[in-house]
């Protein structure tokens, strides 16, 4: 165990445009016996967050990620997995402080804008100093750091044959239901992952092309990102929450919104390879009024995702081949519960770059920038 380490309790706070990610470091028991310090408020803390998986009205534990036997600065223990929307910011506060945080923890390692926009909150309500660290820097240690935990935590969709799909007028963008239900999940081997282009959709989007732990540069971004997918589906639908706009998603059709190759040509435009399915123009149908008329919710939540999605796997097409890589990885939370857009990016890499890129993901999803910021609970 390396005796320089910060007291427990250990956590990494990541407070996004969206939600606030929250991972918490749980020492194994023979630890916390060895130790002996722990203390009557930091049991209790630790019993609150492993004995609920439900906290206040928002707060959220995500019991399925839950990581065993991690190692950290010489200490063994779990990774727990916690979320809240960061409007509830203040709520939030007011549990630490009700829990007896406050007087236990002096400093949070903390990332995202949040870090620097509620920090004299932090300071205020409950007497904690914000050791604020760069959100992407978090990011990609995070990512390498659980990658090397947990042996599952890099996978692909892979199509029904395996064959990496090429672009050919007879392939069609398997934007129907049963196309997408026939990719299957299999683990990848990132043990040596370089050069990768890592692209982080949250509220926002951001492309880094990443060539070794600590040599990246962001090549990119889009505003139209995750955020943008929620604001535009509860507008049109008037849902009001993530996973009611995946569902809508999940049984639309965006054919009936998009207008399609087919649409305009009657058919694929064989010359550039351009098959009837594919959309030509997001939304294109509703300017026509008996379309609109016609429209159900879950088709316009549908074309609202494949239209997002789209979106950013060209992007991510675009600077993958200008920078010469093959592995695009993808995580944020946008990927939550969505095995659509996931489906959909492994689809477009592959096809618009005739099999040459390949999409991967990450099973923890939105949280490694809060896990960077655990690992670097030294500096
Ligand atoms: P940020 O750090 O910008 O908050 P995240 O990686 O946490 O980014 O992703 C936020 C995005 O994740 C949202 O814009 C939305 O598309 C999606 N999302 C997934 N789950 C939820 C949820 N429970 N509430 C709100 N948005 C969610």
């Amino acid at each position: 165990p390396d005796n320089n380490a910060p007291p427990m309790p250990w956590f990494g706070m990541d407070i996004g445009g969206t939600l606030t990610k929250l991972v918490y470091f749980e020492p194994r028991e023979n630890n916390r016996r060895e130790l002996d310090k722990e203390t009557e408020v930091l049991k209790n803390i630790r019993r609150y967050l492993t004995r609920n998986s439900a906290y206040g009205k928002t707060g959220r534990r995500d019991v399925h990620l839950q990581m065993e036997n991690v190692t950290i600065r010489g200490r063994r223990g779990s990774l727990h997995f916690i979320r809240f929307p960061t409007s509830e910011v203040g709520a939030f506060l007011q549990l630490a402080r009700s829990k007896g945080m406050a007087d236990l923890v002096n400093t949070i390692y903390a990332t995202g804008g949040g870090a620097y926009k509620f920090e004299e909150d932090f300071k205020k309500e409950v007497n904690m100093r914000l050791s604020k660290l760069d959100e992407l820097d978090a990011l990609i240690a995070g990512v390498l750091f659980v990658d090397s935990m947990n042996a599952q935590e890099c996978y692909y969709w892979a199509p029904p044959n395996e064959e990496p799909v090429h672009q050919h007028p007879t392939d069609t963008p398997p934007y129907s239901a049963e196309a997408l239900s026939a990719y299957v999940r299999k683990p990848f081997d990132f043990s040596s992952p370089y050069p990768f282009l890592l692209v982080n959709i949250g509220s926002g989007v951001s492309m880094l092309v990443v060539n070794g732990p600590s040599d990246y540069y962001r090549v990119s971004g889009t505003s139209l990102g995750g955020g943008t997918f929620l604001g535009l589906c509860c507008l049109l639908t008037g849902c009001s929450s993530f996973e009611e706009a995946i569902a809508l998603a999940a049984s639309g059709d965006n054919t009936t919104v998009d207008k399609l190759v087919r649409d305009i040509y009657g058919g694929d435009y064989a010359r550039f390879g351009l098959p009837g399915d594919l959309v030509a123009s997001s939304f294109g149908q509703m300017c026509a009024v008996e379309r609109r008329a016609k429209v159900s919710r879950e088709d316009l939540a549908r074309a609202t995702l494949v239209t997002i999605t789209n979106n950013i796997g060209s992007i991510a097409r675009l600077c993958a081949s200008n920078e010469n890589i093959q592995r695009v990885v993808f995580c944020g939370n946008f990927l939550r519960v969505n095995p659509l857009s996931m489906k959909l990016l492994s689809y477009a890499m592959s096809y618009w770059s005739r099999g040459a890129l390949k999409a991967l993901f990450l099973e923890h999803e939105g949280y490694f920038g809060a896990v960077g910021c655990l690992l670097h609970l030294d500096s």
